[in-house]
């Protein structure tokens, strides 16, 4: 038995629901005994409520009767209480991994977002960059001014207007 010098009043009002609950799930009558009676099964995320104390939980321990094959959906804290060491230790580590995944969810999201903003950001910038220098183009072809003289893997374009220069740039992947 586990020393206790002194318990508050809704600690023992929760070992007695609990244990009361667990009792009407096994097969033995004894409180003292029931506990070797369970096993840790597995853990999922789902919003449940604790099968034992009836709080709200999300990440559920499944912890089997190895005698009547009873299943019970319970939250860490229920499963530190009523499993053995050895047994928690797994309930431990499968929350803990649950935990992991979504953590590392949520870090890719993050990274998929941040990396679609700056995608956009790019985008918009390219945008801006080209209505300029569309207006410049313009401009200088407005005012008769000559155009630069382009260069492709092809040949040597002469003579274009400085929009069509600035069209084939964009085309070319140049701006
Ligand atoms: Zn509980």
């Amino acid at each position: 038995m586990k020393k206790q010098i002194s318990k508050s009043k809704s600690k023992l009002d929760y070992e007695a629901k609990v244990i009361g609950n667990l009792l009407k799930h096994s097969i033995t009558d004894d409180a003292d005994d029931v506990m070797n009676e369970w096993v840790y099964e597995s853990t999922i995320e789902i919003p449940n409520n604790c099968n034992l104390c009836g709080h709200k939980i999300r990440n559920n321990v499944i912890i089997r009767n190895k005698i009547n094959g009873k299943i019970l959906n319970i939250g860490i804290e229920c499963a530190d209480y009523v499993l053995n060491d050895k047994e928690y230790y797994k309930a431990y580590d499968g929350i803990e991994s649950i935990k992991k995944k979504n953590k590392m969810m949520k870090l890719k999201e993050e990274r998929i977002k941040r990396d679609e903003e700056i995608r956009k950001n790019n985008e918009e910038r390219r945008e801006r960059k080209i209505k300029n220098l569309m207006d410049i183009a313009k401009d200088r072809d407005k005012r008769g001014l000559p155009s630069e003289v382009l260069m492709t893997k092809d040949g040597v374009y002469h003579g274009l207007s400085n929009v069509e220069v600035l069209k084939r740039k964009i085309a070319l992947g140049r701006i």
